[in-house]
């Protein structure tokens, strides 16, 4: 498969956990808005790794332009984070229905094609 088409099936797979991190994670006691400011600012936040990945992985943080292993990187993370929030309220991932469930199949399909290429 082209490259042009994997990274845009994977920025458009970004679009799901980017709405589920946003509603799943609390950010309304963030000082910095929920805008990843480094280590500095940040580590004592227990929402810092999402938050992080949330602000290099936004709409507008021209993720395009990106390389797409980075954006490979970010799928993966999104796919285990999607993983544990549905392994906590125990779909049957297999055989459910739900939209989380419907994206992790096809984002494992996506990034074992994408490990796999030649
Ligand atoms: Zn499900």
């Amino acid at each position: 498969m082209a490259i042009s088409i994997v990274k845009e099936q994977f920025l458009q797979a970004l679009e799901f956990p980017r709405l589920l991190i946003r509603k799943n994670v609390d950010l309304r006691d963030c000082r910095f808005n929920g805008h990843y400011v480094g280590e500095l600012g940040c580590r004592l936040c227990d929402a810092a790794i999402e938050c992080k990945w949330l602000t290099h992985h936004d709409e507008f943080s021209g993720l395009a332009s990106k390389p797409l292993d980075e954006i490979a990187a970010a799928v993966d993370f999104a796919m285990h984070f999607v993983e544990a929030l549905v392994m906590e309220s125990q779909h049957p991932v297999d055989a459910c229905t739900c939209e989380a469930c419907a994206w992790l199949r096809a984002t494992r399909r996506a990034l074992a094609e994408f490990e796999n290429r030649a």
